[in-house]
């Protein structure tokens, strides 16, 4: 361990004493704070024996930003006692319920507009972005993948999520929210996480303006056919100076706008992956269908499709369809 480290830690430790002697002469009677004190004194040995941050496991180096986070630990992610691993589990399982919290509301219908959307996280929670926002008659919908999995993938979704959020109803136009999203999402994420989005403004008389960020191509399908939405920039978080320009497109009564994760169009078989081509001809032959019937018709083609190959990938999709 650096110099800088240990000595941060032994500072921790020692101040941890000093606290927990005090707690103990007030409260006696109280054993959780002794035996919180007997944790910090053989960690304070340990740490004099040259034997501190080693799992007692394996006596390999016991993971540097838990250690930070928490001075006692004395087992590696691997070797976790029993009850460590459950309160991992319960934290998990927390920022999932906060992650579902953020999502927006089911069957959400806005002028002539009605949707529906599948989330669905490999883990605990995803780095996909699934969002509806009313705002002044029109519907603002995105749908996103953030670089990488879990925990750090769903920190940044939620960060997309509060940034979308705040700055939609201050009527700027969408092209000028998307900017100032990327701007932000660059200053505050690290190098190499980046997330592709499609995000769309959707009007009372079926009037569409719609972005695609280095995202999966957007299928928009009706009685005049299918139609895909290649990305016209690239993803967010990538370059502070970027441009994002639209695409308009009229949508008449029946026509959907379905888009999806990589989790979808790269669910795979033994051989090959689904693919964006045969969402786009299933969407198509399914056209008809309401937002709802239409995700879980997919759903079940992919089922099929995969014939039982698990997947690694969060998968999202979301569909809009002009009913009026
Ligand atoms: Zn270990």
């Amino acid at each position: 361990m650096a110099t800088l480290e240990a000595s941060f830690l032994q500072g921790q430790l020692e101040e941890r004493k000093r606290r927990l002697e005090v707690a103990v002469a007030y409260a006696p009677q109280n054993s959780g704070l002794a035996g919180l004190l007997r944790e910090v004194d053989a960690a304070l040995d340990r740490m004099a024996e040259g034997t501190y941050g080693i799992c007692l496991e394996c006596h390999e180096s016991v993971e540097r930003d838990r250690l930070l986070a928490d001075p006692l630990v004395r087992y590696c992610l691997d070797h976790l006692t029993k009850s460590q691993r459950a309160a991992l589990q319960r934290d998990l399982d927390l920022a999932s319920q906060v992650q579902r919290n953020l999502l927006p509301q089911k069957g959400l219908r806005v002028g002539c507009w009605e949707t529906s959307y599948h989330f669905a996280p490999v883990g605990a929670v995803s780095g996909d972005y699934c969002d509806l926002i009313p705002s002044d008659g029109r519907l603002l919908f995105l749908l996103g993948d953030v670089s990488g999995k879990g925990v750090a993938a769903s920190m940044l979704m939620a960060q997309l999520h509060a940034l979308f959020r705040s700055l939609t109803g201050m009527s700027l136009p969408l092209h000028q929210i998307v900017t100032y999203v990327n701007r932000f999402f660059c200053e505050s994420s690290l190098a190499g996480q980046y997330a592709t989005l499609v995000c769309g403004l959707a009007g009372p008389n079926g009037e569409v303006e719609i972005h695609n960020a280095g995202h999966c191509p957007a299928i928009i399908v009706g009685r005049a056919g299918a139609t895909c939405i290649e990305p016209t920039g690239l993803p967010l978080g990538m370059f502070l100076e970027t441009e994002f320009a639209a695409t308009a497109v009229q949508l008449e009564t029946g026509d959907t706008i379905f888009l999806y994760t990589d989790g979808l169009s790269e669910a795979s078989n033994e051989t090959c992956e689904y693919g964006v081509e045969r969402i786009t001809t299933f969407v198509h032959q399914q056209a008809a269908r309401q937002p709802a019937e239409l995700i879980a018709a997919c759903l079940d083609d992919v089922r099929t499709f995969t014939n039982g190959v698990p997947s690694f990938d969060d998968m999202t999709v979301l569909a809009l369809r002009r009913c009026g």
